[in-house]
């Protein structure tokens, strides 16, 4: 997996055609089919007809609409599974801006297809799932609709690895949260990768606000009592805004979180 691959899937996800991927858009159905069209070219398995996992939900206006998750595996020598989760919707277009959603969440969702490319021709220890959710802007509808209607048994996940704004940071600094209620899973986190500095937190409750927890997908998983690992960067200038495009996401940093990402899943997969 080169390096450009995932620059380019990300410029493609936070590009203006996508008309920032708001859950119940043709717009958004067109990135899970991207996303999904991937999983096929790289041979992952599925429980599903093309990956596609639809549920549906209400908007805030109260009207039912379908979501769909894509959930693409590898399968390893053993039946206990590592779900590696990244949102791909966002917020759509707004006052008539489009609303790109480049760090938040492309950046994510190309990440996890890098990841999906290097595991897709091994034979890992776990079972990998690689799942892009849908609907995570409208209140983690989608990883909340997977783990009440998993395709595999709860008991058989053992951590999740969530994946949400991991290219904006000009301070070098990547957050890894879920250690605090899982201190199990530290040994397995690189110090870095290149220039990025990995840093443990955002898990402590008594942190309130800056709580992570339950602030995207692992929270679903969560409050499944299953461990979670969630990185991401803290709050920019650029967080929910029309200016969340490709042009000021920080590229080698967002490379090096690539790199950082992929080195703590192998090593749980290796040693957890
Ligand atoms: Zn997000």
């Amino acid at each position: 997996m080169s390096s450009s691959q995932v620059l380019n899937d990300l410029e493609y996800l936070s590009s203006d055609s996508l008309k920032g991927r708001k859950t119940g858009t043709p717009e958004n159905r067109i990135a899970a089919s991207f996303i999904a069209d991937r999983f096929k070219k790289l041979g992952l398995r599925s429980f599903t007809p093309g990956y596609i996992h639809p549920f549906t939900l209400k908007n805030k206006s109260n009207v039912e609409i379908q979501g769909a998750n894509v959930v693409g595996y590898v399968p390893g020598k053993k039946k206990d599974i590592l779900v590696i989760s990244a949102h791909f919707d966002h917020v759509g277009v707004i006052n008539g801006l489009i609303y790109n959603g480049a760090d938040d969440n492309a950046s994510g969702t190309s990440c996890l297809l890098s990841l999906a490319a290097s595991f897709a021709n091994t034979k890992p220890n776990y079972t990998l799932l690689f799942v892009a959710f849908d609907a995570e802007e409208m209140g983690l509808q989608g990883s909340k609709a997977f783990v009440a209607n998993p395709p595999v048994p709860l008991e058989t996940i053992k951590a999740d690895l969530n994946m949400d704004m991991i290219s904006h940071n000009d301070k070098g600094e990547l957050y890894v949260s879920g250690t605090f209620k899982t201190p199990a899973l530290k040994p397995f986190l690189p110090n870095g990768y290149g220039l990025l500095k990995l840093l443990p937190g955002h898990d402590d409750p008594k942190l309130g606000a800056d709580d992570w927890t339950n602030q995207s997908d692992q929270g679903s998983f969560n409050r499944k009592g299953i461990p979670f690992l969630y990185f991401g960067v803290e709050d920019h200038k650029d967080y929910h805004k029309e200016t969340d495009e490709f042009k000021n996401i920080n590229k080698p940093f967002f490379l090096d979180a690539v790199e950082v990402i992929r080195q703590t899943v192998k090593n749980l997969d290796e040693k957890f």
